[in-house]
């Protein structure tokens, strides 16, 4: 299929192209008559938790959280979705409903695909399966260790940990979202959220504008993580190194920016 291209996504009547990692690689075993754009609203809820799993959404742009839901109303983040990978991949694994509430953070555009459409896709191509279940596997890995880090690690650590993985999920240094978002993806208070991010500044980690925040400095951001922003970039590695075409072109460090080699096509890099 290779990079997907429309236009006028944005209202901008320019034409853009830019291309998801994940379905770039399942190449035309997935028809491209199945699939339809969307625009993504801030906000937008894409699947709720316990609601039917009815659509797939590779992201372009944006970034969408996998939030938990408790009965309480608390929302804590189990995972990101970027340009990468698929909101709904699971659906290939035969799950129907959501196991997370799945929210866009801001405006982006998706190629969407009919769920069932997708697990009989999947299920009929040994290229599609290797793929897909090679990406479910380390989403699941990162939400699993995500968990054990809320549980163990403390909020100064895992918020450095966050904005370095949104800045790669984004492919870019500059977030736009409040610190109410921050704290909620976090299950923190944002009361303690503003006090972290005012020492990263002050330190000069960070820039803090009006619901922007700037990454400066990401060495020194990656040293005050937790050790699990970096396990996870190993994990991320291992597991796409077994995923065919979805794969890095040579061993690195964690803290260095992700490359992904699509069908000779190199991503962007994450500065
Ligand atoms: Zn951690």
């Amino acid at each position: 299929m290779g990079q997907t291209v429309w236009s006028g996504a944005h209202g901008s009547g320019a034409k853009l192209s830019k291309s998801n990692l994940l379905l770039s690689a399942l190449g035309s075993d997935l028809p491209a008559s199945w699939v339809r754009e969307v625009h993504l609203r801030p906000r937008q809820v894409l699947c709720e938790q316990g609601e039917p799993l009815d659509t797939v959404y590779f992201l372009h742009s944006g970034v969408v959280s996998k939030l938990a839901i408790f009965q309480d109303g608390t929302e804590i983040e189990c995972v990101l979705v970027g340009r990468e990978g698929a909101v709904g991949a699971m659906a290939a694994l035969g799950l129907r409903s959501g196991l997370t509430r799945d929210v866009c953070h801001m405006e982006g555009v998706a190629s969407a695909v009919d769920a069932d459409l997708f697990r009989s896709a999947v299920q009929n191509s040994n290229h599609m399966s290797g793929i897909v279940l090679g990406y479910c596997a380390w989403k699941m890995s990162c939400a699993i260790r995500n968990g054990a880090c809320n549980a163990l690690h403390p909020i100064e650590q895992r918020l450095a940990k966050w904005i370095l993985t949104c800045c790669d999920v984004l492919e870019q240094s500059e977030i736009s979202l409040s610190q109410e978002v921050f704290a909620k993806m976090l299950g923190a208070q944002r009361s303690s959220v503003n006090i972290i991010l005012q020492r990263f500044r002050s330190e000069g980690l960070i820039e803090l504008g009006r619901s922007r925040l700037t990454l400066v400095d990401r060495q020194k951001l990656i040293r005050r993580s937790c050790e699990c922003y970096a396990d996870l970039k190993v994990m991320e590695q291992e597991i796409s190194g077994g995923m065919g075409e979805i794969r890095e072109p040579a061993p690195r460090r964690p803290e260095e920016p992700r490359v992904w080699t699509l069908n000779g096509q190199t991503s962007p890099s994450v500065r």
